[in-house]
């Protein structure tokens, strides 16, 4: 992969790179299209990263579909699917990890020690790897996307990120690989996650102020839902990520969340303002 991005970039090609662990929806889909029209060579990588899963996470049973993959690929125009397999990826002796500090630190970094680092390696790997001038990651991730654009600031890195909306279901669910691991009335019941951040959207446009407010008017929601069990429902600066008390006036916040249903967690979030 390195030595066709080599090729590549002699010749003056654009590369973008939308990386994914595979098993695509249509949230994957409309990020590649969006990679599809900002380059020449439109490069998909699928990896499925062993070092972003905590202990007695899904990393064995994560959804597979290796020929689906390919032939949506197709579809989207993607030029070239890089995927490696973990022993390629870590080699014996592999010892080296990023650490974005204080962004990694709260929400699903705190309940998911390591996984940011693990992130933030595999995706310098891949840039490095890949060699893209751009690459394309989605806001349905937050915390990843603002780990990872600290990250290319913070070490120089030379490929300008650019973010993509999150895609929903016609009901509000933000797609998801981990969607699938619902039973049908775990489906039903987990719109209450857009629900809930509906619900906060609204009070803030009504113009309450107060954060813990906001939080508990999407907590409510999603506690209607018995089996729905929120893992947080936190407001935070939208750069920074670091915590609000009160949703002033043309600040940038955002609204984050994660919920299990079972054992599948689920996050989403939204960008919370004023009116
Ligand atoms: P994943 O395969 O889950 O690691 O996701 C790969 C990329 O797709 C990441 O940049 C995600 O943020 C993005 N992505 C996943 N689901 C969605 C969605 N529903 N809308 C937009 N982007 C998404």
């Amino acid at each position: 992969m390195q030595a066709r991005a080599d090729d590549l970039r002699r010749d003056g090609v654009v590369i973008a790179l939308v990386p994914t662990m595979g098993f695509l929806h249509d949230g994957h889909l409309a990020l590649l299209r969006e990679g599809r029209a900002r380059c020449d060579e439109l490069v998909l990588s699928i990896f499925v990263n062993p070092t972003q899963f905590g202990e007695g996470e899904d990393l064995d049973r994560y959804p597979r579909d290796e020929a689906g993959d390919l032939d949506k690929a197709q579809r989207c125009g993607v030029d070239t699917v890089f995927a490696p397999d973990a022993g390629s990826m870590y080699e014996p002796g592999y010892q080296t990890y990023v650490s974005v500090r204080h962004l990694s630190e709260p929400l699903c970094g705190a309940r998911r020690p390591g996984h940011f680092d693990g992130v933030a390696s595999v995706v310098t790997k891949l840039l490095n790897i890949c060699k893209p001038q751009v690459a394309v990651f989605g806001e349905k991730d937050y915390q990843q996307l603002a780990v990872i654009r600290r990250m290319v600031i913070d070490l120089s890195i030379d490929v300008e990120v650019v973010r993509y909306p999150i895609v929903r279901e016609p009901d509000g669910l933000a797609l998801s690989s981990r969607n699938r691991y619902l039973s049908d009335s775990e489906r039903a019941s987990a719109t209450c996650l857009f629900q809930g951040l509906e619900a906060a959207r609204n009070l803030a446009h009504t113009g309450e102020r107060d954060a813990a407010k906001l939080v508990t008017a999407c907590r409510e929601v999603i506690e209607r839902e018995p089996e729905a069990r929120i893992d947080y429902v936190e407001l935070r600066d939208a750069t920074t990520l670091e915590t609000v008390d009160r949703l002033e006036p043309g600040a940038q916040v955002v609204l984050a969340l994660a919920v299990f249903f079972s054992d599948t967690r689920l996050i989403d979030n939204a960008r919370l303002s004023t009116k």
